[in-house]
This record gives structure tokens, C-alpha cells and sequence, in this order.
């Protein structure tokens, strides 16, 4: 059975696929953004330490000797014979080996999600989320959108949202992330998914690809 990584830069939406995807095929779904933020809202020792790095403000990485050690202790958790759909794992080379260890790369397929930079710095900046239930409001900036449909809270900007940071978290990507796409290429397990098109055309895309 395959597993699945998506792959993609910041506002991408590859987590907004991922999502979908994990729920559709009843799979686990994988995002250590999602698991820093919870280990930060915690206040947990990692969450204290994900946190300095996001005040930072540099949209940089949580370094990987930290990022492995967490990710570790959450993938000998995971039960195996599910199938997991990871987001925003590996973002660097060393992480994508440290996985290898728990799945052989022939268990895996990967989703690279492709946008332009002009549109990942719109999407991103007109992004809000509840800071309750986490849910995410697209273009909530520019439909007026100011409440959680969910639960009624003020919706919020993510500190990494605002342009400055996702600029620097985009060359950031260029940097560490990209790199991936040469690697999983050369190990002929990469699939390329326009992401430019609303998200329900990008599921389809996605699913066309699974099922082809
Ligand atoms: P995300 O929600 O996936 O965009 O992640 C938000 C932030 O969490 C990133 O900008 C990083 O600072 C950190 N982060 C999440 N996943 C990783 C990872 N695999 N390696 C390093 N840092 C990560």
C-alpha cells in the first residue's frame, strides 16, 4: 500500500489536500506544522523550542536535529499498517532519509504541488484561521469573512501568513525544501499537480493521478 507525502511551498495548499485525501481514504494524516502548533499551544518543551524559532520571525525551519527527534517519537506511534499521508514532512534531505527508515521510498508517492510565487504571497496574506478549531478561511481578507463559521471566534492572521515572512518562508523553500523534488524524481516517485486551479480542481487532479 502507498503511502503519500505532499510536497509543495507555503500556501500551496498542499495541507488543504492532504486533508481531503487522508479523510477520503480514511488514512492517517501527518502534518508536523499541525503537531508543532499543538506542541506550542501545550507549551510543551518541543513546543517552547518551535515556538523561539517562530518568533524569530525568519520563517526559517525548526532545525532538523530537533525537528527528527520529535518526529520520531511521533512516527513509533503511528500504526504502520494504515496508511499515512504526511504534510510538510521531510522539508530537507536529512528528514526525508530519517523516513526511509520507517518506509522504504517504493511505499511511497509524492504529490508536488506547484504555484507561482506571485500567487502563494496572495493566498497566504488573505488567509485567516480560528485560532480555536484551526479551521482556515480562504480569501476571508477579501470576502470580509471575520468569524469562525464553526464555532463564532474572531478569526486570526497566522504569524507566518503576514508577507514579509511568507516571502522569507518561500526562500526558505527554494533552499532546504526544493531539493526534494530532484531527489523523489531521480527515485521515479514524484508526481507533478498543477496547484494554480481552485481547490475542488486540484482534488480531481489529484485523485485522476491516484486512480491512473
Ligand atoms: P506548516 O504548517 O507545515 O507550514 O509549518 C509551519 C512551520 O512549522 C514551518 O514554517 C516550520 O517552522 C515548522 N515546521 C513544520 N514542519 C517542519 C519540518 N518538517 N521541518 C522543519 N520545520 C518544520
Amino acid at each position: 500500500m502507498k503511502n503519500f507525502i505532499f510536497l509543495g511551498p507555503p500556501g500551496s495548499g498542499k495541507g488543504t489536500q492532504a486533508k481531503l485525501l487522508a479523510e477520503k481514504l480514511k488514512a492517517i494524516y501527518f502534518g508536523t506544522g499541525d503537531l508543532m502548533r499543538e506542541e506550542a499551544k501545550l507549551g510543551t518543551e518541543f513546543g517552547k523550542k518551535f515556538q523561539d524559532v517562530w518568533n524569530q520571525g525568519k520563517g526559517g525551519l525548526v532545525e532538523d536535529s530537533l525537528v527528527e527527534t520529535f518526529v520520531e517519537s511521533k512516527l513509533k506511534e503511528l500504526d504502520f499498517e494504515k496508511r499515512v499521508i504526511f504534510d510538510g514532512f521531510p522539508r530537507t534531505i536529512d528528514q526525508a532519509k530519517l523516513l526511509e527508515k520507517y518506509i522504504k521510498s517504493n511505499d511511497l508517492e509524492v504529490y508536488n504541488i506547484e504555484v507561482s510565487p506571485q500567487s502563494l504571497v496572495q493566498r497566504a496574506t488573505t488567509r485567516r484561521i480560528c485560532p480555536k478549531c484551526d479551521k482556515i478561511f480562504f480569501r476571508a481578507d477579501l470576502s470580509g469573512v471575520k468569524q469562525c463559521s464553526v464555532c463564532g471566534t474572531d478569526l486570526v492572521q497566522r504569524q507566518e501568513d503576514t508577507e514579509e515572512i511568507v516571502k522569507k518562508r518561500i526562500e526558505v523553500y527554494d533552499l532546504q525544501t526544493k531539493p526534494l523534488i530532484e531527489y523523489y524524481k531521480e527515485k521515479n516517485i514524484l508526481i507533478n499537480i498543477d496547484g494554480e486551479p481552485p481547490i475542488e480542481e486540484v482534488t480531481k487532479e489529484i485523485d485522476k493521478k491516484i486512480n491512473g
